[in-house]
């Protein structure tokens, strides 16, 4: 039998070396006296599969995994979790009892991340964007109860696509519109989400949005983390709406996966910190 001095938990990636979320999540570890480590691997997607026999038969505690894997990691694994059932992505493992399960923390980070200024039961959203990351925060605002999701996308296939699941899977009052030129935020709206790439890397990067339509009191909310303060972010706060960045998103991220695999509830303010350290921000 393997003799682990560790805890074992890791991320199964490709091209993602030095990244941040090995720091916050071991400066979680040590905050709490937690001897474990999460390390980084990387994995060719013809090695997928060797490599979740392998985290199981070395009794990883689970791992995160991210693109290319989150789709073609499913059939390897023993179950799925709500969340990612319905969105059909996973990027992160969880081992209970013998069994690899498959959960999504994309969207718990996000809804976690907007609780801090609003619960979302019965509201409004507009959602930019019908990628990975939108489809992630769209299903689990689904699942805590928002009333009404207006997605807005470039690409109509893939907007409609995502419509069509929130509809069919959790019966949303869902629509779609067809992003093209600046988009008017209905008066009725609660939240605003850039869930595109828009802006990553690109301070000056303008989201296609009538900003005078932004109401004060209305929350904003960027899934872009860097920079930190995006674009949208300090257009809306002008406008006196709540903005809430990126970064949050991610920390929340790592805070669901540590509950995930260790049961405790770790310290937000020590993971942010260790996060924000190592991307230099
Ligand atoms: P995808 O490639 O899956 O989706 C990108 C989305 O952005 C699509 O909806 C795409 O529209 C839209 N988009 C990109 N460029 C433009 C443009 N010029 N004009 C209009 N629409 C555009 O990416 P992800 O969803 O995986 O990631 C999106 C962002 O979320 C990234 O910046 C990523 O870093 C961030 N992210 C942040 C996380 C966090 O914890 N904070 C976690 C995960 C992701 P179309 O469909 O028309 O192509």
């Amino acid at each position: 039998m393997a003799d682990f001095l560790h805890e074992l938990v890791g991320s199964i990636s490709q091209g993602a070396s030095g990244n941040p979320t090995v720091a916050m999540i071991e400066a979680a570890f040590a905050h709490h006296g937690l001897h474990w480590r999460y390390i980084n691997m990387e994995v060719i997607p013809e090695d997928l599969g060797a490599a979740v026999r392998g985290a199981k038969a070395m009794g990883f505690r689970g791992f995160n995994c991210s693109l290319p894997h989150k789709v073609t990691v499913i059939p390897h694994l023993d179950g799925l979790g709500e969340s990612a059932a319905v969105m059909g992505a996973v990027n992160c493992v969880v081992r209970r009892g013998n069994k690899l399960i498959g959960e999504n923390t994309d969207g718990k980070g996000f809804l976690k991340s907007l609780q801090t200024a609003i619960d979302p039961r019965g509201k409004s959203v507009v959602l930019f964007g019908a990628g990975g990351a939108a489809r992630a925060i769209a299903v689990e605002l689904g699942l805590a109860g928002t009333k009404r999701i207006t997605i807005v996308n470039r690409s109509e296939a893939r907007g409609s696509e995502l419509v069509g699941l929130l509809r069919d899977k959790l019966k949303l009052d869902a629509e779609l519109v067809v992003w093209n030129g600046d988009f008017s935020v209905p008066a009725s709206t609660d939240v605003v989400i850039n869930g595109t790439s828009i802006g990553l890397y690109a301070p000056e990067a303008r989201l296609a949005l009538d900003l005078d339509s932004l109401k004060p009191g209305m929350i904003t909310a960027d899934v872009v983390f860097s920079p930190v303060r995006t674009r949208f972010l300090d257009d809306s706060a002008a406008r006196r709406c709540t903005a809430i960045d990126g970064l949050g998103m991610l920390v929340n991220q790592g805070i669901v996966g540590v509950q995930f695999w260790t049961g405790i509830n770790p310290d937000a303010a020590v993971m942010r910190a260790a996060l924000e350290k190592a991307m230099g921000v």
